[in-house]
């Protein structure tokens, strides 16, 4: 099913980033919540008490949001509400943010869309 997955991801013509080898377990991630279609993990270099990111096991095209069609509206849907119920399992109860950077004025580095979810301190408005 990991082969399928993989091959899947690549069928959409994008370059594998590295969030393919964490789907596929093949470099180490600490994962938070795992189901069919998403998966969670903290993030590396976090930018608060509490980040992580969220994102679709399979790419199927979406490098990023601008890139999102109708037939991914559920899968969309389906990765907010994961994102919210990450975030109460991690105790963030006086709120967090959720972020999606998309391409060059975004600041996105990876290119497999990935929500990021920051919380467990004030939040500064706007970001940079
Ligand atoms: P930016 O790097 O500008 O935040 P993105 O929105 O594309 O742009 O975010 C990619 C995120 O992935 C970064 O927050 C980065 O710290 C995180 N990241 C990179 N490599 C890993 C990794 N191996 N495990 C977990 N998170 C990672």
């Amino acid at each position: 099913a990991q082969k399928a997955a993989a091959a899947q991801q690549h069928a959409d013509g994008g370059t594998p980033t590295l969030f393919d080898k964490i789907i596929n377990k093949q470099i180490p991630a600490n994962i938070i919540y795992e189901d069919d279609t998403a998966l969670a993990f903290r993030d590396i270099n976090p930018q608060a008490p509490v980040h992580f990111l969220v994102i679709p096991k399979v790419r199927d095209g979406l490098t990023q949001l601008s890139k999102a069609t109708e037939q991914q509206e559920q899968l969309l849907g389906h990765l907010l509400i994961v994102a919210s119920k990450v975030a109460k399992q991690e105790g963030l109860d006086q709120g967090f943010r959720v972020v999606i950077n998309d391409g060059r004025h975004g600041s996105q580095s990876v290119y497999h869309l990935h929500l990021h979810i920051l919380g467990g301190r004030q939040l500064g408005w706007p970001p940079g």
